[in-house]
């Protein structure tokens, strides 16, 4: 079904919420420092890979990106212009979920997945006005997404290159994983924990203090947090 988006796109034709989800899964994607090409959309989207090769088709007759001959996708300005309204709104409703309606912090992704393509120009104002203006989720990822390199240069540290005897803050957590969420939360891992790093065991594992008590994370679960000092 194609709905409508506000007059604020330079686009002004229709948009399917599909579409809306391949230009944000390659930005995000990008962010990630992943070199986009099919597979990674396949993957991030759970989609077939001939459902990848149809809307790219579409995207790139629509002007939203483009796909070099090695399969390589990028987004052209009008396509990133597009992904970034729909992170914008994303957030606005996972903030809307969370700060308002007191949703759990690790339920509200999926439900600002299917929100976010509903959010018109005017609602958009509303909610900003309402929740006031913040540079993260409420999972700690920013609103301009930042590759794994300017993390790094603003401080931050994966939990898997953390050092060990140190004391770190959770500042963000990937969010695209409802399992992985659970977990975090049931070990009290969420951002703004505090956690100090025990160990890197020789099994690839990492020993974490967290709330006084101990986990060991593998590096699956480990390389999904950022961590700044505390
Ligand atoms: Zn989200
Ligand atoms: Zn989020």
């Amino acid at each position: 079904m194609a709905i409508a988006e506000g007059n604020t796109n330079a686009c002004k034709k229709m948009i399917t919420v599909s579409k809306e989800n391949y230009l944000k899964a390659i930005a995000e994607a990008e962010a990630e420092g992943q070199t986009v090409i099919p597979a990674t959309l396949s993957h991030w989207l759970s989609v077939t890979r001939p459902a990848v090769t149809f809307a790219l088709k579409r995207l790139t007759k629509d002007g939203l990106v483009s796909v070099k001959k090695d399969g390589h996708i990028q987004l052209t300005t009008q396509g990133r212009q597009i992904a970034e309204r729909t992170i914008v709104r994303h957030h606005l409703i996972e903030r809307m979920l969370s700060e308002i309606f007191g949703m759990a912090w690790y339920e509200i992704h999926e439900e600002a997945e299917r929100l976010e393509h509903a959010v018109s120009s005017a609602f958009e104002k509303k909610l900003v006005e309402k929740l006031g203006q913040k540079d993260v989720c409420p999972h700690g990822n920013g609103l301009a997404l930042r590759s794994p390199a300017e993390r790094r240069k603003r401080g931050l540290v994966l939990l898997t290159e953390a050092e060990v005897g140190a004391k770190y803050k959770v500042a963000s957590v990937y969010e695209r994983d409802r399992k992985l969420l659970e977990f975090f939360e049931k070990e009290g891992i969420r951002p703004g924990a505090h956690l100090i790093i025990e160990a890197q065991n020789y099994d690839g594992t990492i020993s974490i203090s967290v709330d006084k008590h101990q986990i060991r994370l593998g590096n699956t679960a480990a390389e999904r947090i950022w961590l700044s000092k505390s």
